[in-house]
């Protein structure tokens, strides 16, 4: 679930009428009180960010709790909150997978991004028709150590175009020949969030021919959608062994930590 930037009132409704049903709450530094205040005071809230406690949480400790959690307990609303948009450099990646492979089902409630509320203080633009016509979301930081001009590059981005419709082979075209290759895999997301959403998983050669493609839809184009891709006709998950309780070796602060 997607906090937004920080003020309570830039949080979804959504997002407010399942924190309000939350059982198990998993939360980030960046995450304020004012939000955390939502959840009932049952809920077990648990700091996971880096900043609380001495010992960080590693990833694999964070992964560990959701899938306990979701497993071994009669929780049944179980909540990973973070700043902003998940979908937006929140390892949402890594913890799906984590999830997936336990067989936990899931919903991403995705949040206001931190470069939305930015421009929105900024007073600017980010696409003005006149000056830009592309928006680029890109980390300083990234996991490989890597340099920017290497971070940018077509091979090592995700593309979200809008309005890719409705002639898609010209859309294709462009992409190509802009250096992706044909097999790069995409999702097309029509009505996202809507209760009439279609998603398809395909390769960029594929949705050249694609049919039947409804509008509005926004176009996921990188190697972000080829696990995805590859799964696509694949209903059945492996559920791996019983999920070891995460408590027992990790020193996870229940509810004693503040927002930031
Ligand atoms: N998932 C988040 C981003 C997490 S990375 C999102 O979609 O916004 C954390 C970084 O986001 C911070 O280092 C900062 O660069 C940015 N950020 C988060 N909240 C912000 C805010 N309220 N104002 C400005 N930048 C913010």
């Amino acid at each position: 679930m997607g906090a937004g930037p920080g003020a309570a009132d830039l949080l979804t409704l959504r997002a407010a009428t399942l924190l309000r049903a939350a059982q198990v709450v998993l939360h980030d530094d960046l995450v304020p009180q004012e939000i955390l205040d939502i959840c009932p005071a049952s809920a077990q809230v648990i700091n996971v960010g880096k900043r609380c406690g001495r010992r960080g949480r590693s990833q694999e400790q964070i992964n560990a709790l959701m899938v306990w959690h979701a497993r071994e307990t009669q929780v049944q609303t179980i909540v990973r909150l973070k700043s902003g948009d998940p979908a937006v450099f929140g390892r949402l990646g890594e913890e799906l997978d984590a999830l997936r492979r336990a067989g936990v089902e899931v919903e991403i409630v995705p949040g206001v991004t931190a470069a939305s509320a930015a421009a929105a203080a900024a007073k600017i633009t980010l696409t003005d028709r006149r000056a830009a016509s592309s928006l680029v979301v890109v980390t300083a930081h990234n996991c490989r150590n890597e340099s920017l001009s290497r971070t940018v590059e077509p091979a090592r981005s995700t593309y979200a175009l809008y309005m890719p419709g409705p002639d898609y082979s010209k859309t294709v075209q462009g992409l190509v020949e802009s250096g992706h290759d044909p097999t790069t895999p995409c999702a097309v997301v029509s009505n996202a969030g809507r209760k009439n959403e279609e998603v398809r998983y395909l390769t960029l050669h594929e949705l050249a021919s694609a049919k039947g493609i409804i509008a509005p839809a926004v176009l996921i184009v990188g190697e972000v959608a080829r696990e995805r891709l590859s799964i696509r006709s694949e209903h059945l998950l492996a559920i791996p062994s019983v999920a070891k309780d995460p408590y027992k070796y990790d020193e996870f602060q229940v509810g004693q930590c503040g927002a930031d």
